[in-house]
């Protein structure tokens, strides 16, 4: 994903030598991160996302594949002459952290604390403690625990219906020289809201209540792994494809052998298959079980 900050005035967006800071830090495999805080409902929402790239001023052309990574309202700026003020970098997936953490970031300039991040708009080098640091570490690493944290934390309410209907091909992930299908933990959610936080193997699983949701703890798992997206030419990503899975089904599928897990599947594949038609989703029993091998 490529994130952005755009401005019409001339003295903001980063100086020249700060941007040399923070490329020569990202050469250097130091971490660095970008920060996002944005305001949802006048609650201030921080997100994060590791740093693999920063681009130089004009980088980006206009017809530059590269701006399909771009959010459309900075895209349109690529290539005139607002995109002088522009800053474009590449970063994995943004994760919602915890606001308490907004204390734990300090704006430094000279080495001297300047403001909290809670009242500034926009800045980009900052200095972070190492209890955020760690959580950082531990988040981006483990993408799959963070991806059912954020899924979890999603307000979907209990009442919500799904129509299943094909829709386009999620946007994709950059990081690391890899890229990756982004999936939306809100989507996610609500296969397990309209499940109703039962295990689609057998109801009767149960593990814990969740904190979060005062719920059924269970997990949502893609049916078609998102890593199979090229074969389809709609999204994956739809509640269709979604199922709600207590723990231990979950792990099941992911890590038991194929003979084990052949039945599973299969009762899935059942459950589901008339709904991913309806997402023009076409899906073989065999194709599917080949997606375990
Ligand atoms: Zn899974
Ligand atoms: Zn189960």
């Amino acid at each position: 994903m490529i994130w952005g900050q755009g401005s019409q005035r001339k003295s903001s967006g980063v100086a020249e030598n700060n941007r040399e800071i923070i490329k020569k830090q990202i050469k250097k495999d130091i971490n660095t991160y970008t920060f996002f805080l944005a305001n949802n409902n006048n609650q201030r929402e921080l997100y994060v996302g590791k740093m693999v790239n920063i681009y130089d001023k004009g980088e980006i052309s206009a017809d530059s594949p590269l701006t399909n990574f771009i959010p459309s309202y900075y895209a349109s700026r690529v290539g005139t002459s607002a995109d002088d003020n522009n800053l474009f970098v590449d970063v994995t997936t943004f994760f919602k952290v915890d606001s308490n953490y907004l204390d734990n970031i300090k704006l430094m300039s000279n080495g001297k604390e300047i403001l909290s991040i809670k009242n500034s708009s926009s800045v980009f080098l900052v200095n972070i403690d190492e209890k955020l640091e760690k959580l950082l570490i531990e988040i981006l690493s483990n993408s799959e625990t963070n991806f059912q944290y954020q899924a979890e934390q999603e307000n979907v309410p209990d009442d919500v219906t799904v129509e299943d209907i094909p829709k386009n091909k999620p946007s994709i992930t950059l990081g690391n020289g890899t890229s990756s299908y982004k999936r939306d933990s809100r989507i996610s959610k609500t296969a397990i809201v309209t499940a109703k936080y039962k295990c689609e193997i057998d109801a009767i699983h149960k593990d814990f209540i969740s904190r979060v949701t005062g719920k059924n703890y269970v997990e949502a798992h893609h049916l078609i792994p998102v890593e199979y997206q090229d074969d389809f030419t709609n999204s994956i990503d739809v509640e269709a494809n979604i199922v709600s899975l207590c723990v231990g089904c979950h792990k099941k599928l992911h890590h038991a052998t194929s003979t084990d897990i052949k039945s599973l599947i299969e009762k899935l594949y059942n459950s589901r298959i008339k709904r991913l038609k309806d997402c023009d989703i076409e899906l073989t029993k065999a194709k599917l079980l080949s997606y375990y091998k």
